[in-house]
Order: C-alpha cells, then sequence, then structure tokens
C-alpha cells in the first residue's frame, strides 16, 4: 500500500501557505507595537466578528472553554442549579457546566443529527432548572427554534455552545445570535483557527454582554475594583490579529467543506453507512463529516475495524466521541448509568468522522470513496 498517498483527516498547513505572508505581517504588528494584552487588535476583531456573525455583542475570550464557563459565569448560577445539554459532545461543554458550579443534566440526542433532542427537553426540567446549553455538533445548529419555545415557556436561559458552527446558520440566522449568549472557540482545528487557544462569546443582551467583559477581567471595570468574582479570560492581541488575518478566508472555507460534503452525500447515496442528516432549515458548516457505521451487536467493532482498514489505506479519521459524557468517570457522582441515554450510546459506538477540510478538493473526496469502497468490502 506504500504507493497510496496519504489524505489527512486536516491539512492546517495547506490552508496557511496561500495566508502565509499576511499572518505573519499581522503578527509582525503586534511585536512592533508590543501591545499583547488587549488593545486595537482585539477591538478591531471584535467589531469584525460582530458584523460577520450578525451580532450585536461580541467579547473576545482566552479559548472556546474559557467562552463557556464565562457565560455560564454570567448567569450567577448557586450550587444545585441545573443546566441541561447535550451528552454528546467535547467534554468541555459539561466540564464548564460543573466548574460554573451548577450540576448538568443530560438529554439524549437525536438520531439522525446527533443534535440534543428537543422532545426530551421539557422532561428533564425541574425547579432548579436554570439553563439549556445546545451544542451545534459537528457544525449543524440544534433546533433553536423549538428550544426557543420551551425556555420562553420555562423562563430559562440558553446559552449555544457554537464552537463548531462559526458561520452555521438556522432559520437564515448565524449561530450565535439564536440563544442568550453563544460560545465560539478558535482553536486551531475549528473551521476558524487562531494560533495558539482562543474563544467568543456573543450576546444580542447588552446587560449579559457587559457582565461577560466583566468576568473577562476578574470583574473589575476599573483596575483594582472588583464587583464580581472572574478570571482572566483575555484574548491575546497576537491571536486576534492572525484571526483578523484568517477572517476574510472563513466563507470560502465554510463553502468547500460544503461542497465536500455534498460530493460524499452523492458517492455514498445507497452504501452500508449512514450519511449526515442536514434539516431544511439549517445550513451547516461541516466541521465535521460523520458517517454512521451501525454493527449488528449494537458495539463499535464494526466501525473500529472499518476505521483501521481505512488507516492502512492511508485515509486519516477520528471518533468524535467514543464515550459519551453521562459516562464519563468524572461524573458518575450524577448517577447516570449505561444504558439511560441510547441514542448518545449508540452514536459512539457507529459515528465515525471523514476528512471534509477545505484543502481537500472534490479530487480528495473520490479518493477517500474509492479507498473507503475497499475498507468496507474488507470488513463486511
Ligand atoms: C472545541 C470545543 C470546545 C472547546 O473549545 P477550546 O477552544 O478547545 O477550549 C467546546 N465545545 C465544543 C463542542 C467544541 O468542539
Amino acid at each position: 500500500m506504500s504507493e497510496l498517498s496519504s489524505i489527512p483527516l486536516m491539512d492546517l498547513a495547506a490552508q496557511h501557505e496561500p495566508l502565509r505572508d499576511s499572518i505573519r505581517a499581522a503578527v509582525d504588528r503586534v511585536l512592533d507595537t508590543q501591545q499583547f494584552i488587549m488593545g486595537p487588535e482585539v477591538e478591531q476583531l471584535e467589531t469584525e466578528l460582530a458584523a460577520y456573525l450578525e451580532v450585536e455583542h461580541v467579547i473576545g475570550v482566552s479559548s472556546g472553554t474559557d467562552a463557556l464557563l464565562v457565560a455560564l459565569m454570567a448567569l450567577q448560577l448557586e450550587p444545585g442549579d441545573e443546566v441541561i445539554t447535550s451528552p454528546f459532545t467535547f467534554f468541555a461543554t459539561a466540564g464548564s457546566i460543573h466548574r460554573a458550579g451548577a450540576t448538568a443534566v443530560f438529554v439524549d440526542i437525536r438520531p439522525d443529527t446527533f443534535n440534543i433532542d428537543i422532545e426530551q427537553v421539557e422532561a428533564a426540567i425541574t425547579p432548579r432548572t436554570r439553563a439549556i446549553m445546545p451544542v451545534h455538533i459537528f457544525g449543524q445548529c440544534a433546533d433553536m427554534r423549538g428550544l426557543e419555545k420551551i425556555a420562553k415557556k420555562h423562563e430559562l436561559r440558553v446559552i449555544e455552545d457554537a464552537a463548531q458552527a462559526i458561520g452555521a446558520r438556522h432559520h437564515g440566522v448565524r449561530a450565535g445570535r439564536l440563544g442568550d449568549l453563544g460560545c465560539f472557540s478558535f482553536h486551531p482545528t475549528k473551521n476558524l483557527g487562531a494560533g495558539g487557544d482562543a474563544g467568543l462569546v456573543t450576546s444580542q443582551d447588552g446587560a449579559l454582554a457587559e457582565r461577560v467583559r466583566l468576568l473577562r477581567k476578574h470583574g473589575a471595570e476599573q483596575k483594582y475594583h472588583h464587583q464580581l468574582v472572574g478570571g482572566n479570560f483575555r484574548l491575546d492581541a497576537i491571536q486576534a490579529a492572525i484571526l483578523r488575518a484568517k477572517l476574510p478566508a472563513l466563507d470560502g472555507w465554510n463553502a468547500a467543506r460544503r461542497q465536500h460534503a455534498a460530493r460524499y452525500d452523492e458517492l455514498l447515496a445507497g452504501w452500508p453507512i449512514v450519511t449526515p442528516r442536514i434539516r431544511e432549515d439549517n445550513e451547516s458548516v461541516f466541521q465535521q463529516y460523520t458517517v454512521r457505521i451501525d454493527g449488528d451487536d449494537g458495539g463499535p467493532q464494526r466501525r473500529d475495524a472499518l476505521r483501521a482498514k481505512l488507516a492502512d489505506l492511508g485515509v486519516g479519521s477520528n471518533i468524535y466521541y467514543p464515550t459519551p459524557l453521562h459516562l464519563q468517570p468524572c461524573f458518575a457522582h450524577l448517577g447516570n448509568v449505561a444504558g439511560s441515554l441510547p441514542e448518545a450510546e449508540r452514536a459512539a459506538h457507529s459515528v465515525l468522522s471523514l476528512p471534509v477540510h477545505p484543502a481537500l478538493g472534490i479530487e480528495g473526496v473520490d479518493e477517500v470513496v474509492r479507498r473507503l469502497r475497499i475498507a468496507l468490502d474488507s470488513v463486511d
């Protein structure tokens, strides 16, 4: 198989190449001024991202994880308060609920979109429920219209974990303005990646945005006078400058991801694997192109065998996520048991994310599919 070129799950170097000069210039600009903490680069990035996301308030922060944490801190939760969320997500979603002093209440996902099943949300609401934190998994928004109705009825806040969904739309509205607060990650592997850790909080609510802004710098409007106990959640000026250099490329990258996804959909139709379902009211940005490889026994063996075979054939893939959060050892005290959230558990056993990155090209998709055919034939 040594003649087969490798097709990695992502190729950040290829995406960097055409932007190399503008990114270097951006970093030099910061180095020349020596203004590393906040300042004009951060402010200008915030202005540009507010325009891009079509949202009123944006607050640059230190990571996607910190975006979630500081957004939850802004809700001033108390011990025993509950936040409803999805178990099928990156750890930070529920980790930040715990760190904000509240309790994560997991609601199962829909098997077709992998997003939280809003039909099951109301049954999880108790007198202690304060907020719902949906995750726009793999770049497709959760059913925010439905969640908004539930939140209004029960007077709950909604925080979007939009870490994977920058640029996505739901009923034409951008992720990040679909709830009370929106949280984004600029981790280098996300659709818009910084040169390290960075994140963003968005809001249409001026009072909430103001609280996030305060919490970002230790709760002090005026230095050394602290109204709230916040943290150091500031965005680095170097990261802001790099993000400003990359932002103009984002729509093109997202469009390329969508084209790649459409090509997969076309080529994989009728195959014994399930392709992603994007709802009519959603425009996904395909942070991942995630297929489902169900095994006869409900276990992960068939999927894992296919993944190993793909690796032999030079195709990178990954499992997002192998263990749902309700079954993580650190949340054992919440009392969730195996079998309690069957769709999240089934997804963990069957999902496989294939290369969909912007530098892949249609030829790249065709080549992945050719090798996927060989891999499937060898495992079935
Ligand atoms: C990446 C990610 C985060 C965390 O973002 P970081 O910038 O890595 O801290 C949170 N939630 C989801 C769904 C993510 O994919």
